[in-house]
């Protein structure tokens, strides 16, 4: 019976040292990971001690003992070392700086080296024997100076090392706290075991630690390299996932709250209490980002108006999503990743260059681009309703005189002037653009030529009566106007109806400028009231009243 137990504890130790050393080697070769040589190397000289032990709890006698806990010695004061710099590679996301691992470093070379040169006794042990009060002979001892030392050493890395995976595991995210939690409790077996057998707690002076330690090893290698590149930083992953400025939100195989970063859980709202629950149910006013998680990958973009944004009042913010399938090393899809980024600035920009590229710099009114925008969508609705739409094409007179007589820029003051009192005097359906230099054009949806022609005739006397102001004189400014109307029938119709008022237009001008003229022209272009009758649409000029 005793030489069972002993056999079963060698052999247990021995394969699982050997293990160990193949998963060291395997760790080692992967590379993966900023501690995989600190695994690499915990598991290696756990490997050491472990074959050690298991040939020691095999020995006979005093001096085979002492042979074997030589070598258990040059490997176990650089099981916490390693240990130490696992934790904190871990943690951190990146090794221990050269320095600190050096300098920590010194307590286990001089252990190893005291070993090495023979000196386990009287050093670390002070006094040695067989112990024969169990079912087989096991080594006692006397602790000596270095064991103390030892001892402290390894007490003190075990615990920096349960410091930095504390901490880890408190700060990393949501997906992650499970992991480093793994880590942190698992690794509490080993040290259980080793403070067992600094009390004394164990039956017949065994040492448990490298029972424990082995198993505890092989667990950390197989977790990581099941998660290889990804898993063993977690301080850097969740650095970086709080950090963005993207809102990003997680969601498991089942499409429930996995986790959500901080931009995201301020931008939406999210608490603790939103985690596991489907995306519907926490934000519910957002179906379309359930849709577009279900769908499994896409984009979208979305509004949210001030208020339920949380932004400046009144001030919408606008977010542009991208969904991204969650995929495992083994290229199964896991869950989903939507990343919000908030694009208000960018909308905001767009608006801005849509504006200015739509007004005129001088007058502020819209430029002719924008006009045709507008106008052609008014001529296609006009045809769709047949209606009329009237076009009233405007020219300052003599203007090339004003800047000669007051200056260029009382010949900007006079055109800013004269803009906003021509913009003034439509109506709010109205359409009016600069068209170019001194030329401006209106566009009058639902009007007929006589009505259109009234309105210019109004705009002509505001002109007229009141001079303009500025800073060279008090200057007088007139303006010719051509005036046309129609219910629109083809697609060039708009340039013709332009082109008719720039004609009458230009007979304004012939006739002595600083009047109206109604296009003359029949045809298609006259709604049938008006052109029929002929009573508005005239070629002689609608005389200014006084
Ligand atoms: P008409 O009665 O025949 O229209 O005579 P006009 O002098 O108004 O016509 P013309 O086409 O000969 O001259 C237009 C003038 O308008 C010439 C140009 O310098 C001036 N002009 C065009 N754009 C601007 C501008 O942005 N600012 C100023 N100050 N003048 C401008
Ligand atoms: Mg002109
Ligand atoms: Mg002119």
């Amino acid at each position: 019976m005793a030489t069972d137990t002993h056999l079963w504890l060698s052999t247990a130790l021995l394969a699982a040292s050997g293990i160990s050393i193949f998963l060291a080697g395997y760790v080692l070769l992967q590379r993966r990971a900023c501690c995989s040589a600190s695994i690499a190397l915990l598991l290696a000289s756990s490997a050491v001690f472990g074959f050690g032990y298991a040939l020691e709890l095999g020995s006979g006698t005093l001096e085979s003992m002492l042979r074997w806990i030589r070598l258990e010695f040059v490997a176990i004061p650089w099981v916490p070392y390693f240990w130490l710099l696992f934790a904190a590679g871990y943690a951190r996301g990146r090794a221990l700086g050269r320095l600190p691992a050096a300098l920590l470093a010194l307590p286990p070379a001089i252990g190893s080296a005291l070993a090495l040169a023979g000196r386990v006794v009287p050093l670390v042990f002070a006094k040695a024997w067989v112990r024969n009060d169990g079912p087989f002979p096991v080594f006692g001892f006397e602790p000596g100076p270095w064991f103390f030392i030892n001892t402290a050493w390894t007490v003190l890395a075990l615990l920096g090392g349960f410091t930095f995976l504390g901490v880890a595991s408190i700060k990393a995210a949501p997906g992650l706290r499970k992991q480093a939690r793994l880590v942190l409790v698992a690794a509490l077996a080993p040290v259980a075991g080793y403070l067992a057998m600094l009390a004394d707690l164990v039956p017949w002076g065994l040492d448990p630690t490298p029972f424990t330690l082995l198993p505890i090893g092989a667990l950390f290698s197989l977790e990581y390299m099941r998660i290889r590149l990804s898993g063993l930083a977690p301080a850097a992953r969740e650095a970086v996932f709080e950090a963005m400025d993207d809102a990003v939100i997680v969601l498991d195989g089942r499409g429930l709250l996995e986790s959500a970063n901080q931009a995201a859980r301020r931008a939406f709202f999210l608490d603790d209490g939103c985690a596991g629950r489907p995306l519907a149910e926490i934000m519910p006013e957002r179906a379309e980002l359930a849709a577009l998680a279900e769908a499994g990958q896409g984009r979208l973009s979305f509004r949210v108006a001030g208020r339920e944004g949380g932004g400046n009042e009144g001030d919408d913010a606008y977010w542009s999503v991208r969904a991204l399938p969650a995929v495992a090393s083994g290229g199964k899809a896991v869950g989903m990743v939507l990343v919000l980024s908030d694009v208000t600035e960018d909308e905001r920009l767009l608006a801005k260059l849509r504006e200015l590229a739509s007004t005129d710099e001088l007058t502020g009114v819209d430029n002719r681009r924008r006009f045709f925008e507008n106008a052609r969508h008014e001529a296609f609705r006009a045809s769709r309703k047949g209606t009329s739409l009237a076009a009233i094409i405007i020219d300052l007179d003599h203007f090339k005189a004003v800047n000669d007589r007051y200056g260029h820029a009382a010949g900007d003051a006079v055109l800013r002037e004269s803009a906003r009192r021509l913009a003034e005097g439509l109506r709010g359906s109205d359409f009016f653009c600069r068209w170019g230099g001194e030329e401006f054009a209106a566009l009058l949806p639902d009007t007929a030529l006589d009505g259109a022609v009234a309105l210019a005739e109004r705009l002509r006397a505001t002109l007229e009566l009141e001079p303009v102001h500025c800073l060279a004189g008090t200057v007088r400014v007139t303006a010719s106007f051509g005036v046309a109307a129609g219910v629109p029938l083809s697609s060039s119709w708009l340039d013709q109806l332009l082109g008719r008022a720039d004609e009458a237009l230009y007979r304004a001008k012939e006739a002595g400028r600083n009047r109206v003229v109604a296009d003359k022209l029949e045809g298609p272009i006259l709604p049938p009231g008006n052109g029929a009758s002929g009573s508005v649409a005239s070629s002689d000029p609608v005389e200014p009243s006084a």
